[in-house]
């Protein structure tokens, strides 16, 4: 797993807790909480409301 924004690598098949995934054009894009909480507008802006 790897951040989406600043390439942040994570151990393991999935992220931890406190990352976000983001749907970008069918893809499915995680960010670190860092980077999540920096750009959540924009991440709620771009995600289809049927993933929350
Ligand atoms: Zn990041």
């Amino acid at each position: 797993m790897t951040c989406g924004r600043c390439g942040a690598a994570t151990a393991g098949p999935t992220p931890p807790v406190t990352w976000t995934c983001s749907v970008e054009n069918g893809h499915r894009v995680y960010f670190c909480d860092s980077c999540a909480r920096d750009n959540l507008r924009a991440i709620e802006g771009r995600l289809d409301s049927s993933w929350w």
